[in-house]
């Protein structure tokens, strides 16, 4: 099976109306299949997607029973107001991204959907879990363009360990068109979580106050 990537619609935490349920139909899904999730912004902007494995009917809407991403979607369906699943033709845009970060769960780490990404301008984060025999791990990647703090700090003051990749190979592999399964997977010590965009009272930047719901137009399709 092949991971695709779809944009994530209507998901936030003022439309989350199943938490509990959430929480365990991911913990479910990572036991048995991996989950890419990815938080992107663009100046003022947030779109959020998730890459996880189609089965041979996703591109046709008749998906085979048990296929992952219908799963999935049902989750979303059963636990947001209004959140679902759009595929997205094109893979992520390529961003100018100067600074990455690599990072693994430590034992105090928190949520990376707590990380506020407002203090850059161009930032990409990918959460990736996996499962086996029961223990769900992940690894995370923060990109960054040229402005704004360290990334580092934030991921280590998130409890969570980090390295910087050097020279252009961390821009490079976040810019993947498709998000990258990342290495390094270490045991998570919080449940499974997607991300979403944050909210926009968190935003400092201010560089595009009249921003609205970004749809899913931080992909190539229409760049
Ligand atoms: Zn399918």
């Amino acid at each position: 099976m092949t991971r695709v990537l779809w944009c994530l619609e209507g998901a936030s935490a003022a439309t989350l109306a199943q938490p509990a349920r959430l929480e365990q139909g991911l913990r479910l899904h990572v036991e048995h299949t991996q989950l890419i999730t990815v938080l992107m912004q663009i100046d003022g902007q947030q779109q959020a997607y998730l890459s996880a494995a189609e089965c041979e009917g996703c591109a046709y809407s008749r998906c085979v029973p048990g296929c992952y991403v219908e799963l999935l979607r049902r989750l979303l369906g059963a636990c947001f107001a209004t959140g679902t699943l759009r595929a997205v033709a094109g893979g992520l845009a390529t961003r100018p991204y100067r600074r990455a970060v690599l990072a693994w769960p430590t034992a105090k780490a928190a949520p990376l959907a707590s990380v506020p990404l407002a203090p850059w301008p161009e930032a990409r984060l990918i959460v990736h879990w996996r499962g086996k025999h029961r223990q769900i791990s992940s690894a995370a990647l923060l990109a960054v363009g040229a402005d704004g703090p360290d990334p580092a700090l934030a991921l280590r003051a998130a409890g969570w360990q980090t390295w910087a990749l050097p020279g252009a190979l961390g821009p490079k592999l976040a810019n993947s068109a498709s998000p990258p399964a990342l290495p390094f997977q270490r045991a998570a010590t919080h449940a499974p979580a997607l991300l979403w965009p944050q909210p926009a009272a968190a935003f400092h930047s201010g560089h595009n106050p009249d921003a609205v719901s970004a749809g899913c137009d931080h992909t190539t399709t229409l760049f």
